[in-house]
């Protein structure tokens, strides 16, 4: 059974934690801005986390980098595997050395980093197969598919409606997407879209994400049952 903790549900400019997800203590997917003060407050230790997963290079899903490397060299729990686009090892020290100029070197030689940059990988017992989808100017930006036994869980990250957005609403037994705005952009779902998907595959369960206040609020009065609307810190056990 895969558990998956929601760490935030919200979008940059409200009280909710950025987005973002954890796997079974040890997966994080996306590390935002105050991902370890949350995950602190939630009673969990970064140590704990080994795979770091980064759907796109936007701040609001890995500015934690720093702070999550520091513990990682201060406590002799040396290994982070990477898994994200190829620019992620460029952008990762950089925002490492911008935050700790004097550290940042020891930091970088002592933890045993592995970047992974393949669109197909295995971590613990589940194949991981990324895809990618649109979000606006920023390219390449990334969803994964887990496979665990016969259960299909999907993270779309931040994404407009696009081919493989569908393909994984078509295929998933959950799909924790990004349900941001009311209306979709090409940035962003929204409660059209995925309203739309929701009422196609019925067979999904899509956990919105990345959500605004006022899409909080408009979310309560849709009444789709295969759209659920989490709370951070909100367990699910598929
Ligand atoms: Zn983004
Ligand atoms: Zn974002």
């Amino acid at each position: 059974m895969m558990k998956i903790k929601v760490i935030g549900s919200g979008s940059m400019w409200t009280k909710y934690n950025s987005a973002s997800y954890m796997i079974d203590n040890n997966i994080l997917i996306d590390i935002p801005n105050g991902t370890c003060k949350n995950l602190y407050r939630m009673g969990i230790n970064p140590l704990t986390i080994e795979n770091v997963m980064i759907t796109h290079f936007h701040g609001d899903h890995y500015f934690d980098i720093p702070f999550y490397f520091l513990i990682k060299s201060k406590h002799n729990s040396l290994t982070v595997n990477m898994y994200c686009s190829k620019e992620g090892k460029r952008k990762n020290n950089s925002l490492l050395k911008l935050a700790f100029p004097n550290s940042a070197k020891d930091v970088l030689e002592c933890l045993n980093i592995n970047y992974c940059f393949k669109d197909k990988f295995q971590i613990n017992d589940y194949q991981v197969q990324r895809y990618l989808v649109e979000h606006g100017r920023m390219k390449p930006a990334y969803g994964y598919i887990f496979t665990n036994d016969d259960k299909k869980i999907g993270f779309t990250g931040d994404c407009a409606i696009c081919e493989n957005v569908e393909y994984m609403a078509s295929i998933c037994d959950y799909l924790f997407c990004d349900c941001m705005f009311v209306v979709g952009t090409e940035k962003h779902m929204g409660i059209d879209k995925i309203s739309a998907l929701a009422n196609k595959y019925v067979n999904c369960k899509f956990v919105v994400s990345h959500l605004e206040d006022v899409t909080r609020e408009e979310l309560k009065k849709v009444k789709i049952p295969n759209i659920i609307v989490p709370e951070d810190g909100e367990l699910f056990e598929v």
